[in-house]
């Protein structure tokens, strides 16, 4: 059977630093290879720096002006190593932003990584999601969960650690496992796929079903569980795909296919306002979100893992 697109690859997955042990490096190691190099990825409010326009390249800093906007930055974060030199995740504020845009000649614009992930070099796109995510954790995690006392960073950014001496809780970079599912079935000829919407998304757009996993739950509890509270499907043959990081703003997506045992769909409203049962055919008439018009049904965004759980399946012929 034709492909409804072409080959897709998982966006976010294609790892480009070297990663073992960055929270454990002493500051000598460290400085020592920041003496012959270093590479800086810009985050500014949760938006990622790439050049203007449509090239769809990250911007990454180095040499001077890669020293000079770590040391200007409010956080920063040891993201990895190159072959020859460590690289940072910075935050800066809105007055640092807008003079690294000045730096470029206006050359680089920041933008929300979801809208040009997906156009990226695979290395680039998990680079900059991943100095997101770190950084967005830092944002939040400013205070101690169990004592409420302000905390520091640590560790080149790996680790925060409460300043109430009583307390000196360590806190660690955290991300919420979520599953996503295709369920499918098999009992009509060529058989079909159940594709949900939330009233909250951009109009026409369906996906696979998601939720987070609870505590005191295996990852295959949570997709029959979440299945049968969205849709009131019964599911079987739960199996694992492929997992996506996801740090829009903190998870860690978990891919399933699993098999429907039952057909007759009952939605959550507060979830979904609507699911169906789609055919082939009937995936293969979905439009790309950027070329769908009012009207039209829509696939899920192509950096997504709920895309390239329906290619998963819509290949499987
Ligand atoms: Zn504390």
């Amino acid at each position: 059977m034709q492909s409804f697109a072409m080959s897709l690859n998982l966006t976010y997955t294609t790892l480009s630093l070297r990663r073992d042990n960055m929270s454990r490096r002493p500051s000598e190691w460290l400085a020592a290879r920041m003496a012959e190099g270093l590479g800086v990825v810009p985050v500014n409010r949760s938006k990622n720096l790439v050049v203007a326009g449509n090239a769809h390249r990250a911007m990454i800093f180095e040499g001077g002006a890669a020293h000079e906007i770590l040391e200007a930055g409010y956080q920063s974060v040891l993201l990895g190593t190159d072959e020859h030199k460590p690289v940072f995740a910075v935050a800066v504020d809105d007055a640092l932003a807008e003079q690294i845009i000045t730096l470029t000649s206006g050359a680089t614009e920041f933008v929300d990584l979801r809208n040009v992930g997906s156009f990226l070099p695979a290395t680039e796109a998990h680079l900059l999601a991943h100095a997101r995510g770190m950084i967005h954790w830092h944002s939040q995690h400013g205070h101690c969960g169990v004592c409420g006392a302000p905390t520091e960073s640590r560790h080149s950014g790996h680790e925060r650690i409460c300043t109430n001496a009583a307390c000196a809780t360590s806190h660690f970079p955290r991300t919420d496992p979520a599953i996503i599912v295709l369920v499918h079935r098999t009992d009509i000829p060529g058989g079909a796929c159940l594709l949900g919407r939330n009233p909250r998304w951009q109009f026409g757009m369906y996906s696979t079903l998601a939720g987070f996993v609870e505590p005191g739950e295996t990852l295959e509890q949570a997709v029959s569980r979440e299945v049968f509270e969205e849709a009131g499907i019964e599911t079987t043959k739960v199996d694992y795909l492929a997992s996506q990081p996801w740090p829009f703003p903190s998870s860690l997506m978990l891919g399933f296919h699993a098999l429907a045992t039952s057909y007759d769909i009952t939605i959550d409203p507060e979830e979904l306002s609507d699911c169906r049962w789609f055919t082939r055919d009937e995936v293969r008439g979905m439009k790309e979100w950027l070329d769908a018009k009012d009207d039209d049904i829509r696939l899920p965004r192509r950096d997504s893992i709920s895309r390239w759980l329906i290619q998963q399946w819509f290949d499987a012929v």
